[in-house]
């Protein structure tokens, strides 16, 4: 496999979405990564495009037939991220880009660590983060409330992650996705230098 993989965690509100779609004319080809939920779909999310929207049997047929990547219970939902389109687009030599949470960095690092760059990404504080979760207002207020418990527990895996972005002007984080983003394509893996070191060695 040649490509590379940008995987970006953060707390549901974070600015994760916000951020690739303001990056994304500045990161070349990439591949985004659609995850498969039992949630139910937002306002204005579309089947295919933000998620695949499945019942918790299809979800759980998936697992027992292995099409998960990795997979967590996240906020007491299923997410799922599957393994095909994956690997097609490494194998393209794309740059495969993961929003997920920090259980699934924990196994994608596990399984395919030398393939990944991850990044954190936080708005400045816990009060920000509710305020934002508040005027998004695609969640009832008790979702809200569980989002925020969950941000609590997730911001204390951000020493696991490669890089941290403090997600105050969205201009600045941006730029900063970007390049973290660039680099993450650049990585070598441990395959690809072995092949290198023989090459040059010739
Ligand atoms: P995530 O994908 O991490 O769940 P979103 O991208 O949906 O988060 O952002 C959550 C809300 O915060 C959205 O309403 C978005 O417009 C807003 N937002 C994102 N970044 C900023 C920022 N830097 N300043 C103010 N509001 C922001
Ligand atoms: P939301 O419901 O706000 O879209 O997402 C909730 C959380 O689930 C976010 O932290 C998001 O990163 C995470 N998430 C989305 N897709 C996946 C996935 O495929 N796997 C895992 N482990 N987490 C995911």
């Amino acid at each position: 496999m040649q490509g590379a993989i940008l995987v970006l965690s953060g707390p549901s509100g974070a600015g994760k979405s916000t951020i690739i779609n303001h990056a994304s004319k500045d990161i070349g080809d990439y591949y985004f990564s659609i995850s498969t939920t039992t949630r139910d779909p937002r306002e204005g999310e579309k089947d295919g495009v933000d998620y695949y929207f499945v019942t918790r049997e299809e979800f759980e047929e998936g697992i027992k037939a292995g099409d998960f990547l990795e997979y967590a219970t996240v906020h007491g939902n299923y997410y799922g991220t599957s393994l095909k389109p994956v690997k097609e687009a490494l194998e393209e030599g794309k740059l495969v880009i993961f929003d997920i949470d920090v259980q699934g960095h924990r196994l994608v690092r596990a399984k395919m660590g030398d393939y990944v760059t991850s990044a954190f990404i936080t708005p400045p504080t816990l009060s920000e983060l509710k305020k934002r979760l508040y005027t998004r207002a695609t969640d009832n207020t008790s979702i809200i409330e569980r989002r925020i418990e969950n941000a609590k527990e997730e911001i204390k895996a951000v020493k696991e992650f490669d890089f941290v972005i403090i997600n105050d002007k969205i201009s600045k984080a941006s730029k900063e996705f970007a390049t973290i983003a660039n680099a993450a394509r650049l990585k070598q893996s441990s395959q690809e230098l072995e092949n290198f070191v023989k090459i040059w060695d010739n």
